[in-house]
Formats: structure tokens, C-alpha cells, sequence
């Protein structure tokens, strides 16, 4: 499937939901894959990218950066509070804030930097115990001690248990978005990111379907 395809099923199931055209932006997941597929989803003009590891997208964005102007990267797996500086440096967000002391790092490199990356909280809806993430109970508590620390929310982001169906955990998202004047949402991946949309994704994360099978799991 080509990005194309993907943006004409966004556009499809927004219309269907009675959702505003361009109200979601498509984050091409390009963790794993080879520069080759990178570089021809850059070519066709796209611009905003995933990755889920701190290391792996310095390894690719500044070079990528150089040669296409500029990209929005976002970070989209777990980060180290000892990763957070070239986090900020790097990434035009972060969907995976997930503690107090990664908050206060990030409140600090922002200052250092003055430079402020769109934040994301990672809620663990399925409170699966390996899993990142506030438990839905600890969100709004964990929202108000990340605004006392000068930090703009943006939104909130869930990747859904495997087994379960992912509406449910879009739908609690979204509650615990709205009761907390959250707009963004972070949710919908290749298998679901059409009924993502139609509970009011912001942002989806979309990788496999794009850019192929990844070679190997991270
Ligand atoms: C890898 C990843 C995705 C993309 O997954 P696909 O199934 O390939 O679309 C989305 N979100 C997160 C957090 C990921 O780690």
C-alpha cells in the first residue's frame, strides 16, 4: 500500500464520521526500515515521520534534514530520562511522556533549550503491566502536576492492547482528553487507524502499511 492509499482512507473515514478534512496528520513510522523506503516516502513530499528510538533517528534525521529542508520528526517510543537532551534537540514531539521525573527533565531541556517539542502523555488504557503509560486513574492527577511545571500538553497518546478491541481504548482516550481540555490524540496504527479517525484521532502512527513489513521487531 502506498501512502497515498492511506491518506484517501483517512480522508474517507473523517468524511464518514462527519469529522473536518485535515483534521488528522499522518505520521509515517519509518523505525527499522531501510533508507531506501525512507527516502522515496520523502519524495513523494511527505513530512512528518516516526520513530521509536532516540539513537536510531539521530542516525538518519539530520542527514535526511540536510537534503530534504525541513521534516517533523516525532518520537514515538519510551525515552530515557538520561536520552532527553538530544530528544528536545531532535524531535518536533513526544508522544511518550510518561513520569514525573521524565516531565521535570523535559521541563528543564526546554528552558535550556528554548525550544518546546509538542507533548504527548502516554496512557496505558489496557493497564497492561508491561506497558508505558499513566494508568486511565492516575491521568488527570499526572496532567495537572505536568501543567504546574509550565509544560504545554498537547494531547494524550494509547497504543491499545493487541487483543482487545482498540475502539474501547480510543473512546476512554478521548474521555480523558476531553474532561481534561486535551484537542490532541495520538492513536491508530496500520490494523485500526480508520476507526481511530472516526473517534477523533489527531495524529495517527502508521508504519507497515506504508513502508512494508518491518524486518524486525523492536
Ligand atoms: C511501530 C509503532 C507504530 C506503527 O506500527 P504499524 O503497525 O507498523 O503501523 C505506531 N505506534 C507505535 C508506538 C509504534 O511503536
Amino acid at each position: 500500500m502506498s501512502l497515498s492509499d492511506i491518506t484517501s482512507r483517512i480522508t474517507a473515514a473523517k468524511a464518514e464520521a462527519n469529522r473536518p478534512a485535515g483534521s488528522t496528520r499522518l505520521i509515517a513510522v519509518s523505525k527499522v526500515q531501510p533508507d531506501e523506503r525512507v527516502r522515496s516516502v520523502l519524495e513523494t513530499g511527505h513530512r512528518v515521520f516516526g520513530e521509536n528510538k532516540v539513537q536510531e533517528a539521530q542516525g538518519k534525521w539530520p542527514s535526511f534534514r540536510e537534503e530534504f529542508g525541513p521534516v517533523e520528526v516525532h518520537l514515538i517510543g519510551p525515552l530515557q530520562s538520561n536520552k532527553v537532551k538530544p530528544a528536545v534537540e531532535l524531535f518536533d514531539a513526544i508522544h511518550t511522556l510518561d513520569r514525573a521525573k521524565l516531565a521535570r527533565k523535559i521541563a528543564s531541556e526546554i528552558q535550556a533549550q528554548g525550544k518546546s517539542p509538542e507533548l504527548f502523555i502516554q496512557v496505558n488504557t489496557g493497564e497492561e503491566p508491561q506497558k508505558a503509560g499513566v494508568l486511565p486513574a492516575e491521568a488527570d492527577s499526572f496532567i495537572a502536576e505536568c501543567r504546574a511545571m509550565d509544560l504545554v500538553i498537547n494531547g494524550l497518546m494509547v497504543i491499545p492492547p493487541v487483543d482487545e478491541e482498540p475502539a474501547l481504548h480510543f473512546s476512554l482516550l478521548r474521555k480523558i482528553a476531553e474532561r481534561n481540555g486535551l484537542s490532541g490524540l495520538s492513536m491508530g496504527m496500520s490494523s485500526d487507524f480508520e476507526r481511530a479517525v472516526a473517534l477523533g484521532a489527531t495524529h495517527v502512527r502508521v508504519g507497515s502499511a506504508i513502508f512494508g513489513e518491518r524486518a524486525y521487531e523492536v
